[in-house]
């Protein structure tokens, strides 16, 4: 691995990290304050719950936004998964790096600026009939 490469991974990682704290104190906040909320707590919630702990308390809790945050979670812990093999960053359709201020901007995008355009592009036509 170059320098290069393994500078935009080390900077992608703590970007990626730095999102996954992020949400797991949101995830928290909303729970304990959810907590706080019903007059009969269903769920007793220690201080120190863990990160599997809390995943397995969204999958139980039937709300719209539990499900989000499951989603966003599950989505990050992949997003790292693949930074650890190579492959995340990595342009779907040309296979080249995404730019890093793209993958700041959506940390799941799929494929390179370019590449976004063309595929726009594909969709509508460039010169529309009125
Ligand atoms: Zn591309």
């Amino acid at each position: 691995m170059s320098r290069a490469d393994h500078e935009r991974k080390e900077k992608l990682r703590a970007f990626l990290t730095g999102e996954k704290r992020r949400l797991w104190s949101e995830v928290r906040d909303e729970l304990f304050r959810k907590q706080g909320e019903d007059l009969t707590p269903q769920y007793d919630l220690p201080q120190d719950i863990g990160e599997r702990g809390i995943i397995d308390l969204l999958a139980d809790i039937s709300l719209a936004v539990a499900d989000i945050r499951r989603e966003e979670l599950t989505r990050i812990e992949e997003a790292l998964r693949r930074l650890d093999e190579g492959n995340y960053g990595i342009c779907d359709d040309c296979g080249e790096w995404i730019a890093e201020a793209r993958l700041q901007a959506d940390p799941y995008v799929a494929c390179c600026l370019r590449c976004q355009n063309r595929r726009e592009s594909a969709l509508t036509p460039p010169h529309p009939t009125l």
